[in-house]
Formats: structure tokens, C-alpha cells, sequence
């Protein structure tokens, strides 16, 4: 399907060879309540607003997309793509949250509209405040009873397709200038490599501002022709195991979510719920966006396989929204491989086997790079390849890696066209520095060891945060699993320290022993880390910063840490939960 040159065109030709198959579905308890859109209507409501759109914009202005998860999203999105509008993806403006991006991506991609949909009250008034504070015209979307049809395509001059602000893990959301053709090639790979087709239903709850959430989950389906079934993403934190039943409803092949999903739906497992539960249609679980666990991979097959959930489906995968989305995937058809490593040598930055069962690191594979990409994997000071086996910064060239981030020439040109030390001058390649450390195994494979500017290094020796949480996590059962933060600060004498930033779990949070708890943290961090901690902070339920999508954000836990204003455990209530 790569003769198209965009994904309008790929719509366009889903109404007329698939017009009645439905391609979009929200999910809901009750069968009888599923807003659901056929491609033939997809394609005409798109058609009808990009009319619309295109009557009040000049080709590249940028549009907001403010929208839960909803048909009218899809139709917004995709009206977009045909009235050349740049499409901005955004969460919903919160008042009082912890981290409100939405601001920042206001200022940062200024959008001449807002769309969001029309049903929406905005009770309290907060997007109206927000859109006029920036003299932004808003435009409630809502579904059109005779939808005209749209002239031409007005395509967008610089190929710029629409913008995808990252998650914001790190630092602020910054905005990837995504290109049409990034968007057709990143989808065509994705096909090969998961090997998902027509007929390949898509279940997500994953928000559609996230790159997996969009691209992988909705996107994908309708360049492939096949339906998607949208879930909420605070339905399925209430209640997880309703992602499986909406798979097995809808008989679906794919279900894409970060490893932390698949920990939340085994922690929440109860067999009454799982009744008539059949998985043995899902044939893509896809496992990305975070770090994959070897540990998750076992516990989810084996709680799920009595249900028809084959090990095989569980495929480990690695990506960034500056590659549009997929890098590395996981072939279809084997069991995800694990590589046993030094866990010694791994904090000296050094692959090894382990010495013994005590020194054991379960490492998961990430698959190869898909077709059409190429890794490398740099030295993070000379810049040379490295070897299979070394550890260095991923670096990556493919026709999928986005052309900058919108309005910052001098990371875009630091980020996206970086050259190794041995291109030869003047050669045309130049390289994506995806700021994350990983490997290569001997079949090839990825294996993502955790993000530079995250590693935390004392005397000499590495510690990957992320190993560290999933430690202090399992060390009592009133912690509560991937809502923890290690990170560093400097102590008085100038030394380096670990801190890390714990959430107590919401049924323990009365009455917990806090100094019993924070001694088998520290305990069980010294046992498999060979480090102290210099401080374990508990905090309430819900509270820890994290993206939308829910992922941990752990410089932004350190400020809040420095100024003071993380919330202990012990207050009152629960904390509005950020995560998705
Ligand atoms: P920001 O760039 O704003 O800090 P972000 O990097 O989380 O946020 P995304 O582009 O959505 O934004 O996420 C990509 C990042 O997620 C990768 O660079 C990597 O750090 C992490 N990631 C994705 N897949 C994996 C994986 N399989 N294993 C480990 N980390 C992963
Ligand atoms: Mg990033």
C-alpha cells in the first residue's frame, strides 16, 4: 500500500473497497452504546469538515486536536490530513495538575483553531480560558446528519503531516515535524514486521495524543482496513481486565500497551471477572513505550494462557515519536528471547554472562530493526559504531526518523542529523541520536538498557533506574508495582546519592509501619544493587509525576523533591491518578 502518498489517499480508498466494514468502534459496557463509524462514514464526516477546515485555514497552519477517545477524533484528524491543516494531537488542559503540558504546546506549535468535540461542556470553563488567552478560534467538531463532499484534497506543501509531541518523560513535550511519507513508510514496516492485515481487529486504550496510542493502534488499523475499538484510558486503569474482554468481543489480533499495562491487568486478575474470557485471537500483544520486563512477559503468559493467550503473541518492541513511532519489533511466530547478562558487568556498562545465579540479569529482547532501518550503536564520547555486545547510544537512520522538532533548528539538527565518526565527509546519511543505551545481541536484536540522561552513576558504577524501582517495588507489599522514581541529587559533601520516591498502595495507605517499609527498601536495594539509598520517600496513591500515557517522570519527581512538595503518604484521600 506504499504507492500512496499519504494516508488521506489510503482513507479515501478504505470507503471505497471497504465502505461498510466498521473502522472505528468506542467501547462501552452495554453493546447497545458503541459510537462506531463505518470507512465509507469516516471518509465522508472527514470530508465533510476538512471542507470546513479548509475555508478558514491556510495550508500548514497547525489545528488542535483536543478530543477523548471518539470517533469525532478520528474524524478530526483525518479532516485535517485533507485540508492540509497540521494536525497537534493534545491532552485535555487540567487546572491543578502535577505537569500540564498543555500550555507549553500552545505556546510551543501556535495553532491558528482548536477542534474539540461539540458534546464536550468544558464545565468549568478551562479550555475556552485557554484557547482565548492565546487568541485561538475554537471549533466544536460534531458529527454531520448529510455530510458534503469535499472538492479536492488540499494537500500540504512541505509534506508535513501533522505534529507529534513526545511524551514528555524527560523534559517539556517537544513537537516532531511528522511527514506523510514518515507516516506511510513507519506503517508499511510495522505490517511486515507484525504481519497484521485486513482483517486484523485493534483493541487500544492507550490516549490518541500518544505516538503508540495513535499510530500504532489507530492508525495502523485503517492504513491496514481493518477495525478499531477504542477504549478510555481511565476505564481501563478502573478496570484493566475490560481491555481483554473488548479483545475478546471484538475477536481481536492486536492489543499494543507499555509493560506496565500488562503487570496491571496480572495484579488485577480476578477469575470471576475472566469468565468466557477467550484470547486465542490475539496475535499481536505488543509490548513498547517502556522498558520491557523478562519478569511481565512470564507472569502475564502464564496468568492469561489458561485463557487462550499464546506466550508467542506477546511481542517486544522499541520506539520514539522522532522515528514516527516502531524502530524494533519482535518476528512473529517465537516466544520473545531473554538474554541472561552479567548484572555486575551491566552497571560497568559492559555486557557479560552472569558469574553466577546471584549475578543473573534477565535481559528482553526488543526484536530487530524492522525492514528498511537501519541501528547503530554509537559511543556515547567518540562517536564510533561499536561492536555487536558493547553498550552505546542507539542511533538510527531509516526513511521513518521525522524531519526536526517544529521551531527548534539547533536540537533538530543535534537529534536528527547527527554523523558518526566514521560517515565518510560529505556522505548524504545522516543519523537519528535517540538518547537512549541499548545493544545488540548476536541474532541482531535490541536490547534497550534505559536512557542516558536516567543512568545514575556512583563511583564509577552504573545504575539503570528503572532495575532500581522494580527492586524497591517488590521489596513489601504495601509498595505499589511501577509508580516509583530513583534519580540522583548531591548531598552536602558533594557526593553523588540515590533518592528514591515511592507510592504506597491505595488499600495499605491507612496504616502502614513507614519504618518497617523503608527498611526493606533499603534492605533489599542494598542486597541487588550493592548501593544505598540516601532517602526513601513514600508518597500518597496516584501522586508521583508521570506523563499522560504513564510513564515515570523522574526529573520533574526531583524537582518536586528539591522544592519540597511531593505529597506524603499518610495525607488524607487519594490524589487525582496521572497515570493515563
Ligand atoms: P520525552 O522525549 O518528551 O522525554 P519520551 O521519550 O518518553 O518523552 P516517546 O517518544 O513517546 O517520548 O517515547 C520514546 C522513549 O520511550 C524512547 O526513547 C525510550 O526511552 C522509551 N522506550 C520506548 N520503547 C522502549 C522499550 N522497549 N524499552 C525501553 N525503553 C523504551
Ligand atoms: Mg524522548
Amino acid at each position: 500500500m506504499s504507492h500512496f502518498s499519504s494516508l488521506a489517499e489510503v482513507l479515501q480508498h478504505q470507503a471505497m473497497s471497504r465502505p461498510d466494514v466498521a473502522a472505528v468502534t468506542v467501547y462501552s459496557d452495554r453493546p447497545g452504546e458503541r459510537p462506531s463509524l463505518t470507512f465509507a462514514a469516516l471518509h465522508a464526516q472527514a470530508a465533510h469538515l476538512a471542507r470546513q477546515l479548509a475555508a478558514e485555514t491556510a495550508p500548514g497552519d497547525r489545528a488542535l486536536l483536543i478530543f477523548p477517545s471518539s470517533v469525532e477524533f478520528v474524524v478530526a484528524y483525518f479532516a485535517c490530513l485533507m485540508a492540509g491543516v497540521v494536525a497537534v494531537p493534545m491532552m485535555q488542559p487540567r487546572r491543578n495538575a502535577n505537569h500540564d503540558a498543555s500550555a507549553a504546546i500552545i505556546a510551543d506549535c501556535t495553532p491558528r483553531l482548536a477542534l474539540s468535540p461539540a458534546s464536550d461542556p468544558d464545565p468549568r470553563g478551562l479550555l475556552r480560558e485557554r484557547l482565548a488567552a492565546h487568541g485561538i478560534r475554537h471549533l466544536p467538531v460534531a458529527l454531520a446528519p448529510e455530510p458534503a463532499p469535499l472538492d479536492a484534497v488540499r494537500p500540504n506543501a512541505d509534506g508535513l503531516a501533522f505534529l507529534q509531541y513526545t511524551s514528555g518523560s524527560t523534559s517539556l513535550p517537544k513537537g516532531v515535524m511528522v511527514s506523510h511519507r514518515n507516516l506511510i513508510d513507519n506503517l508499511a514496516m510495522m505490517r511486515e514486521r507484525l504481519g497484521n492485515h485486513a482483517d486484523s481487529a485493534h483493541v487500544s486504550w492507550i490516549p490518541l495524543y500518544h505516538d503508540l496510542g495513535l499510530i500504532m493502534n489507530l492508525l495502523q488499523p485503517i492504513y491496514l482496513g481493518a477495525p478499531c475499538v477504542l477504549l478510555t484510558p481511565s476505564g481501563f486503569m478502573h478496570r484493566p481486565l475490560n481491555w481483554l474482554r473488548a479483545i475478546h468481543e471484538h475477536r481481536a489480533e492486536v492489543g499494543a500497551a507499555p509493560n506496565f499495562a500488562f503487570d496491571l491487568c496480572v495484579d488485577r486478575f480476578r477469575p470471576e471477572q475472566m469468565e468466557g474470557i477467550d484470547l486465542s485471537s490475539w496475535k499481536i500483544a505488543l509490548n513498547g513505550a517502556e522498558p520491557v520486563r523478562a519478569a511481565t512477559l512470564e507472569r502475564f503468559a502464564a496468568t492469561f494462557a489458561p485463557y487462550g493467550f499464546a506466550p508467542e503473541a506477546m511481542r517486544p518492541a522499541y520506539g520514539l515519536a522522532e522515528a514516527t513511532l516502531l524502530v524494533t519489533a519482535a518476528k512473529r511466530g517465537s516466544l520473545p528471547r531473554t538474554l541472561d547478562v552479567s548484572a555486575k558487568a551491566l552497571k560497568a556498562a559492559r555486557i557479560a554472562p552472569p558469574e553466577d545465579a546471584a549475578d543473573r540479569h534477565v535481559s528482553a529482547s526488543c526484536g530487530s530493526p524492522m525492514t528498511g532501518l537501519t541501528i547503530a550503536i554509537a559511543d556515547l564520547e567518540t562517536r564510533r559504531p561499536l561492536p555487536q555486545g558493547a553498550i552505546g547510544e542507539i542511533w538510527i537512520q531509516a526513511t521513518s526518523v521525522a524531519g526536526g522538532y517544529w521551531q527548534r533548528p539547533e536540537e533538530s539538527e543535534q537529534t536528527f542529523r547527527a554523523r558518526l565518526e566514521t560517515d565518510a565527509p560529505g556522505s548524504g546519511g545522516s543519523w537519528l541520536r535517540t538518547g537512549d543505551l541499548g545493544h545488540l545481541d548476536e541474532a541482531g536484536e535490541l536490547h534497550v538498557v534505559g536512557r542516558i540522561k536516567d543512568v545514575m552513576i556512583i563511583r564509577g558504577v552504573n545504575h539503570y533506574p528503572q532495575d532500581i524501582e522494580a527492586t524497591v517495588a517488590a521489596s513489601h507489599p504495601s509498595l505499589r508495582r511501577d509508580h516509583g522514581a530513583a534519580f540522583t541529587i548531591i548531598d552536602e559533601h558533594d557526593i553523588e546519592r540515590i533518592i528514591v520516591v515511592q507510592e504506597v498502595e491505595r488499600t495499605q495507605r491507612r496504616d502502614i509501619a513507614e519504618a518497617e517499609v523503608v527498611a526493606a527498601v533499603q534492605a533489599a536495594v542494598v542486597n541487588n544493587h550493592d548501593v544505598a539509598l540516601h532517602k526513601v520517600v513514600l508518597i500518597r496513591t496516584g501522586s508521583l509525576p508521570k506523563t499522560t500515557s504513564g510513564k515515570v517522570q523522574r526529573s520533574l519527581t526531583r524537582l518536586r523533591w528539591l522544592e519540597g512538595t511531593l505529597e506524603p503518604w499518610n495525607l488524607s484521600g487519594d490524589a487525582e491518578d496521572r497515570s493515563a
